[in-house]
């Protein structure tokens, strides 16, 4: 018996770092998207950074993309409830993000968004001070530049959706990334 309230279905697609940054990252485009959220310059793990990105990409040779398509049972969630819904894979994607990345030596690129690692006080960032768990925060792969839509369609097979009115779409759908070297790691 499960008292979970939604379906999750995880896709992992490991590709060369060349190849992902050619084809997939676009820095211009998705900062300017960046700039419209009001995250942007108030969370440690979202734009503007203080140095080129890309060259935390470049000490590796390929990266393991995981994509969770996330399916609540109830189709008529609201709007409000979506970190609700989306917290426990969120936790369980993060955990072995960062699980991986100690292990592998690579570099991980998560879910900032709306960290929630604070509770309800204001990120350290709003007051000029060092993020409070750098340990467990990591951009997301959009504040990275990349396409996160065309990740998930191209290389999960997801093809992404939103919603059209005040209630969740009919399914989320998370994407974070693993920039390593060696042999694949298993998730
Ligand atoms: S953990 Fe706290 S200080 Fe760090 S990015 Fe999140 S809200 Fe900001």
């Amino acid at each position: 018996m499960t008292d979970k309230n939604y379906d999750a279905e995880q896709v992992v697609a490991v590709v060369d770092r060349d190849r992902y940054v050619s084809d997939f990252r676009d820095v211009a485009t998705f900062e300017e998207c960046c700039r419209a959220c009001p995250n942007y310059g108030n969370r440690w793990g979202c734009p503007p950074f203080d140095h080129d990105t890309l060259q935390d990409l470049l000490p590796y040779g390929k990266v393991m993309i995981v994509g969770v398509k996330i399916t609540p049972h109830d189709t008529r969630m609201p709007m409000e409830q979506v970190y609700d819904l989306m917290r426990p894979e969120l936790e369980r994607l993060n955990k072995r993000l960062l699980e991986l990345e100690q292990e592998t030596g690579g570099f991980a690129l998560g879910f900032v968004g709306k960290c929630e690692r604070c509770g309800n006080a204001p990120c350290a960032r709003k007051q000029g001070k060092p993020c409070r768990h750098p340990d467990l925060v990591r951009p997301s792969l959009e504040a990275y530049g990349f396409n996160v839509s065309e990740t998930a369609s191209k290389l999960l097979g997801i093809d992404m959706v939103w919603s059209r009115d005040k209630n969740i779409p009919r399914y989320l759908t998370l994407v974070c990334g693993l920039f390593f070297n060696g042999d694949n790691p298993v998730w």
